[in-house]
């Protein structure tokens, strides 16, 4: 069983204050307690699945700062591989302001510094780490044409590529013949595709018209819904675990490390989800982006081999 997973995507300081209501412009709301986070949805990802069991090399980019030297210690403790983690001497790492409010909702504003000039020649450096991987999983908080690139080279590998496009963005059609599964949201879905998701049906169009780009498989999740897997014999809504949210930053990052760990695993679509549903349901019982993802041990009745 191959467990290499390759997570190529940014890293950043989160800065997190708890809130009673989001501020409207210009308005300003004296907020709770501040907490300063390790996230970044690549950081993010790689951790959850690193927790989650799986053999993980993170490629990033961070800025010769106290920030950046605070993430890569967190990557060292949480077992990941940092060997290509590359700092940027001329910008700051990547800072992420959250607020969360009462129910649990996050709004985010991200300033992504060194994740912005990752480039596909630090990508190429790790190109031996593309042959051993069982998975390469990438976000969009990095550059585009480095998002292209190692798809294509993960190509050239044959590998299988998760992409989560997030935040959302248009995509070119050369991306999506390259992905095994795409895993939007059901925001991010809406964007890629034009369909409004609000049932089932509209779901399952939505997924259709990601598949029609050239992807084997689609996976949107929904939050508090679950998560809707299609593929040539599978179009599946599968219920999320139920649970009191009490913060749901980074529900998509474990639900996504999970999904990884588990087809690398080589379990089947819908099992894979299942599993990553369970994980991200954890993690919004806690406060936190990485601090909350779960171990593999705390997933009682996981379904893995
Ligand atoms: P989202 O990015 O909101 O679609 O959430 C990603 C995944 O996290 C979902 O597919 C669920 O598996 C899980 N999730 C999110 N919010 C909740 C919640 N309130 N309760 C349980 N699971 C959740």
């Amino acid at each position: 069983m191959n467990k290499k997973i390759l997570v190529i995507g940014s890293a950043n300081t989160d800065m997190v204050i708890k809130t009673k209501h989001f501020p409207l412009p210009g308005e300003t709301v004296l907020g709770g307690r501040f907490i300063m986070n390790p996230g970044g949805k690549g950081a993010n990802q790689a951790i959850a699945a690193a927790r989650l069991g799986g053999q993980i090399t993170f490629i990033t980019k961070i800025g010769n700062d106290i920030f950046g030297r605070q993430a890569l210690q967190q990557f060292l403790k949480e077992g990941v591989n940092a060997g290509y983690v590359i700092s940027d001497p001329d910008n700051p790492s990547g800072v992420a302001l959250i607020t969360v409010d009462e129910k649990g909702e996050n709004a985010i504003v991200v300033a992504p510094g060194s994740n912005g000039t990752l480039s596909p020649e630090d990508v190429t450096k790790a190109e031996a780490v593309f042959a051993e991987a069982e998975i390469i999983l990438m976000q969009l908080e990095i550059p585009l044409p480095t998002v292209l690139f190692a798809a294509d080279l993960a190509a050239r590998y044959s590998k299988k590529v998760i992409l989560n496009p997030a935040p959302a963005a248009l995509l070119p059609y050369e991306l999506y013949r390259n992905l095994y599964i795409i895993t939007p949201n059901r925001s991010e879905a809406e964007a890629l595709t034009g369909v409004l998701i609000k049932d089932l049906a509209t779901t399952e169009q939505a997924a259709q018209k990601l598949r029609q780009k050239g992807i084997a498989n689609v996976v949107i999740t929904l939050g508090t819904e679950g998560a809707f897997a299609y593929n040539d014999s599978l179009a599946k809504l599968i219920p999320a675990t139920l649970v009191t949210a009490v913060d749901t930053t980074a529900a998509g990052d474990v639900f996504n490390g999970a999904l990884a760990v588990s087809l690398a695993e080589g379990l089947e679509l819908d099992v894979a989800v299942e599993f990553a549903n369970q994980a991200a349901a954890i993690s919004v019982t806690r406060m936190g982006a990485q601090a909350s993802a779960p171990f593999r041990k705390e997933l009682l009745s996981a379904p893995l081999k």
